[in-house]
């Protein structure tokens, strides 16, 4: 018999929001924006009810020897939000903020991401709370081998597909593929994605989610009527997104006018070599000591004068208390939740145009499905191939969601929201619940 998730007795229960709802815990501002998508998609209460748990949470202690012969021991997790759509699909982040709400929210925004861009992927997300800066690469490679011991009942071409992420890299990539595969007694190249070209990456990979956000903002300012040159850009963030996206955008006649990271920004009107900076965190790791224009503090950065602003650092910097003070029409979210849910409404009032994160950075996503199809078929494409691919699915997912923003005049986030919620909630009813 088919599964009934419109039970008579069932109804919406929501937790009480303001006992929790810190403006910055990204689980709440995920699910916030969630609710309010199932409301007005009138989802069924047994769906809700599904969608609001993620499927599964692991946390493990991770001992790790250091240089010195001490012993630390670092905790990481990992989650698996939802696979009704395929196997999970998140990255892997290293860094001293990592918590379980963050991973729950960063689980669930790849769900939804994965939806949106209409790729046969679940979501998952894994991090571990550590200050990768902090060590050697030795102790880094034995951390990386333990935590995917660790996590290794929920890994596999088929389950979990693990991704860099914030402080993770390809080489990162390369031990945890290295340790699965030895665990299991052959070479699964498919476990991972974002690795080195040399082992089964894929050609593109590296600058898919810059590209992704390029291809997207070129989207918007057509929307809005804007020209692509001359078209001022800050970017907040100068790493494996921030860098690319700037990068890409400057060759399209974009200008980008200030760049910032965790150690400042610069600001400089006439614009900022992108290339240049790149090559000075190359070798200093940081943009610090770059003074090609005027400093800036990371606040100032986002509240430039710009036309477009690109978020592409951690979740979290756009709040109640900044938003009223940006002046882009355009944002176009590279990083992973960095609105809260509070300063939608006040971005909203303003007539900032946002591309929600689950469309602006799924570029990332889309090319790991492409190298993931590459390695479990043996053959590999041409970049240009890659490149034409993934904007025609940025493209399309772009204006799959404007048309669904326009029907229900709302804002592009919400109507992401419906369209990720709609297609995993279609597949929950089409498998019903195994009992
Ligand atoms: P990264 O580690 O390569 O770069 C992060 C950048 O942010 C660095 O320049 C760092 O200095 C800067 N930063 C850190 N803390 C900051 C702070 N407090 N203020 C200003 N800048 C700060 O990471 P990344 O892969 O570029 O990821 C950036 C964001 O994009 C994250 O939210 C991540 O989840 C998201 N994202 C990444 C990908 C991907 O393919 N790498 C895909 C989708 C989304």
């Amino acid at each position: 018999m088919a599964t009934d998730f419109r039970l008579p007795t069932d109804r919406i229960v929501r937790p009480d929001k303001d006992r929790f709802l810190a403006e910055e815990n990204p689980f709440e501002a995920m699910m916030s924006r969630f609710d309010r998508a199932a409301e007005l998609l009138d989802l069924e209460p047994g769906i809700y009810k599904i969608l609001r748990h993620a499927e599964k949470i692991i946390t493990v202690a991770i001992p790790v020897m250091k240089d010195n012969g001490e012993v630390e021991v670092y905790t990481g997790h990992r989650v698996l939000y939802n696979t009704a759509r395929g196997p999970a699909k998140g990255g892997i982040r290293f860094d001293m903020a990592v918590n379980i709400d963050e991973v729950k929210a960063l689980a669930a925004w790849m769900t939804w991401k994965c939806a949106v861009v209409n790729i046969p992927f679940g979501g998952s997300k894994g991090g571990v709370v550590c200050d990768p800066l902090m060590m050697s690469v030795a102790e880094l490679e034995r951390l990386t081998r333990r935590y995917t011991a660790g996590i290794m009942s929920v890994l596999g071409p088929d389950s979990d597909v693990p991704a860099p992420d914030v402080n993770t890299n390809e080489r990162v990539m390369a031990w945890v593929m290295d340790t699965y595969s030895m665990r299991v007694g052959h070479t699964v190249t498919a476990v991972v994605t974002g690795k080195p070209i040399e082992m089964g990456g894929s050609l593109g990979r590296r600058e898919a989610t810059g590209r992704g956000c390029l291809v997207v903002t070129k989207e918007a300012l057509a929307h809005l009527g804007m020209p692509i040159k001359g078209t001022t850009v800050a970017v907040q963030g100068f790493g494996n997104v921030g860098s690319i996206a700037a990068m890409l955008m400057q060759n399209e006649g974009m200008v980008i006018t200030a760049i910032g990271d965790r150690t400042g920004g610069y600001h400089n009107k006439a614009g900022i070599d992108v290339l240049d900076a790149m090559a000075h965190v190359k070798q200093h790791g940081t943009l610090e000591g770059y003074g090609k224009g005027e400093s800036i503090g990371n606040e100032e950065l986002l509240s430039l004068d710009v036309d477009v602003l690109v978020p592409a650092a951690l979740e979290n910097v756009i709040t109640t208390k900044n938003a009223a003070s940006i002046r882009a029409r355009v944002i176009c979210e590279g990083a992973n939740g960095p609105t809260t849910a509070a300063a939608d409404a006040i971005l909203d009032e303003k007539g900032i145009f946002v591309i929600p994160d689950i469309l602006a950075n799924a570029g990332g996503v889309t090319v790991s499905y492409f190298e993931w199809v590459q390695d479990r078929g043996g053959y590999f494409w041409s970049e240009a191939t890659v490149n034409e691919r993934l904007t025609d699915i940025m493209q399309r997912s772009f204006q799959d969601v404007l048309r669904i923003a326009q029907q229900h005049k709302v804002n592009l986030r919400t109507a992401a929201y419906m369209l990720a919620i709609s297609r995993v909630s279609t597949v929950h009813k089409l498998r019903g619940i195994y009992a």
